[in-house]
C-alpha cells in the first residue's frame, strides 16, 4: 500500500494533475462562499453558470476554437458519440468514410452501419493496427456525408502527426485520448468529440466542439437529447449537465493556460514520449515497441519484453508485477493487444517517465 501518489501510467480514466485536484479538495466542502460543493447546488445557479463559462474560455482559449463553432459538454461517453454523429449528420443516400485504425474506429463503424452505408476508406486491421494509412491509401468516397476519423488510437498507440485531406467532405474527430496535448486547427474539423476522462478531467462529461451550422442537418424528429441543436440552443444546459465533470475540466483547462498553454503542454508531450521511446529503442532488443516510428503514439506507448528473439509474456508479467510494487500503476497493455502500455497523458510528469525509464533498466539488467 502506498501513502503517496504513484506514479500513474493508466489508461483512462487517468492521472489529473496534482494541482488541480488540490484546488478541488480546498474548494470541496464550500465552493467559493456558497457554504455547499460544486455538486450540491444548482446547475442554473450564477455560481455554476460561471463555472460553465470557465469551462467554454478554457476549450476557447486552449484549443482555439473559431466563433463558429458550439463547445458542448454532453453524457454518455465518446461511445455515444459514436451513435450521435451518424444520426444528426448521416445523408439519406450517401455513405459515411471512415478511416479504420483501431477498435474505437471499429466501435464507430458498428453504430455508423446501423444509420447508413459505410464506406471504409482504409483499413490497417490486416497489420493489426501497427501503423495508420498512408495519405496516398485513402479511398474517400465522391459523395460521402462526413469522414470520421480517430486522431489518437489509445490501445494500438498510433497517432496523426497530419490530417486527411477529404476535400471539403466534413471530417470528425475522435480525439478522446489526444485532445488538448498538442495544437490543432480546430477549423480543418467539422466536429471533434472527447471523452474528459484522458486529458480533461473525470469521466461522466464529453466534450463536442462543431461547427454550428452542422448541427441544422439533423432530424428535427430526433430525440431531443440526441440532437446537437438541443445542447447548442440551451448551452449544454437542456437537462442537468455533469457539474462537476464540468468543473474539473475547466479547472484542468485553466491548468494548461498557466502552464504555458497548449504548446508548452505540446512541448513537454514530445519531451516525455522522446524519453520512453528512446529507452525502448536504446535497449538492445530487449524492449521493443511494434508500431510503425512515423505513427507512434505521443500518449499511448506500447511495447513489449523480447527474450531469444520472441515476446516474452513470463517476462512482460514479472515487469508489471514489480513495477506495481515500485509504485508505476496502469502499464499493463490492453487485452487486445498484451505486452506493455504506459498512458503519458498530459498530467503525466517528466520526472515519472525518468523513473520509469530508469526502472525499466534495471529490469532490463536484472531479466
Ligand atoms: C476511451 C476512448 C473511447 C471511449 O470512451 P468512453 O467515454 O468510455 O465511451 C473512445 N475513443 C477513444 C479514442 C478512446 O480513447
Amino acid at each position: 500500500m502506498f501513502d503517496h501518489r504513484i506514479h500513474n501510467f493508466n489508461a483512462g480514466p487517468a492521472a489529473i494533475p496534482l494541482s488541480v485536484l488540490k484546488k478541488a479538495q480546498a474548494e470541496f466542502l464550500n465552493f467559493q462562499g456558497t457554504g455547499m460543493s460544486i455538486m450540491e447546488m444548482s446547475h442554473r445557479s450564477k455560481e455554476f453558470e460561471a463555472v460553465l463559462a470557465r469551462a467554454i474560455a478554457g476549450v476557447k482559449n486552449v484549443l482555439g476554437v473559431p466563433d463558429d463553432y458550439s463547445i458542448l459538454f454532453i453524457q454518455g461517453g465518446a461511445s455515444l458519440q459514436f451513435s450521435m454523429v451518424p444520426m444528426n449528420l448521416a445523408i439519406p443516400g450517401k455513405p459515411i468514410d471512415l478511416i479504420q485504425t483501431g477498435t474505437w474506429t471499429k466501435k464507430a463503424e458498428k453504430e455508423a452501419k446501423k444509420v447508413s452505408a459505410v464506406n471504409i476508406v482504409a483499413s490497417t486491421e490486416s497489420e493489426n493496427f501497427m501503423r495508420l494509412p498512408k495519405p496516398e491509401e485513402l479511398k474517400f468516397s465522391s459523395d460521402a456525408a462526413y469522414v470520421h476519423m480517430c486522431s489518437n488510437n489509445t490501445i494500438f498507440g498510433t497517432e496523426y502527426s497530419w490530417l486527411p485531406d477529404t476535400k471539403g467532405v466534413p471530417l470528425v474527430a475522435d480525439m478522446s485520448s489526444n485532445i488538448a496535448s498538442r495544437a490543432i486547427d480546430v477549423s480543418k474539423y467539422d466536429l471533434i468529440f472527447a471523452g474528459a476522462q484522458k486529458n480533461l478531467g473525470p469521466s461522466g462529461v464529453t466534450l463536442v466542439i462543431m461547427r454550428k451550422e452542422l448541427a441544422e442537418r439533423a432530424d428535427k424528429n430526433l430525440s431531443a437529447m440526441l440532437q446537437y441543436r438541443t445542447y447548442i440552443a440551451e448551452n449544454s444546459l437542456y437537462n442537468t449537465p455533469p457539474t462537476f465533470g464540468i468543473y474539473m475540466l475547466a479547472l484542468t483547462l485553466e491548468h494548461i493556460i498557466e502552464l504555458g498553454g497548449i504548446n508548452a503542454i505540446e512541448a513537454r508531450n514530445i519531451a516525455k514520449a522522446n524519453t520512453l521511446y528512446e529507452a525502448i529503442d536504446n535497449s538492445d532488443g530487449f524492449y521493443r515497441c511494434p508500431v510503425n516510428k512515423a505513427d507512434r503514439s505521443r500518449m499511448n506507448v506500447n511495447y513489449r519484453i523480447y527474450k531469444n528473439n520472441e515476446a516474452n509474456e513470463a517476462l512482460e508479467k514479472q515487469f508489471i508485477g514489480e513495477a506495481e510494487k515500485a509504485g508505476f500503476a496502469g502499464l499493463k497493455g490492453h487485452r487486445s493487444v498484451g505486452g506493455l502500455r504506459a498512458s503519458i497523458y498530459n498530467a503525466t510528469e517528466q520526472n515519472a517517465i525518468n523513473d520509469l525509464v530508469k526502472f525499466m533498466a534495471d529490469f532490463a539488467r536484472r531479466a
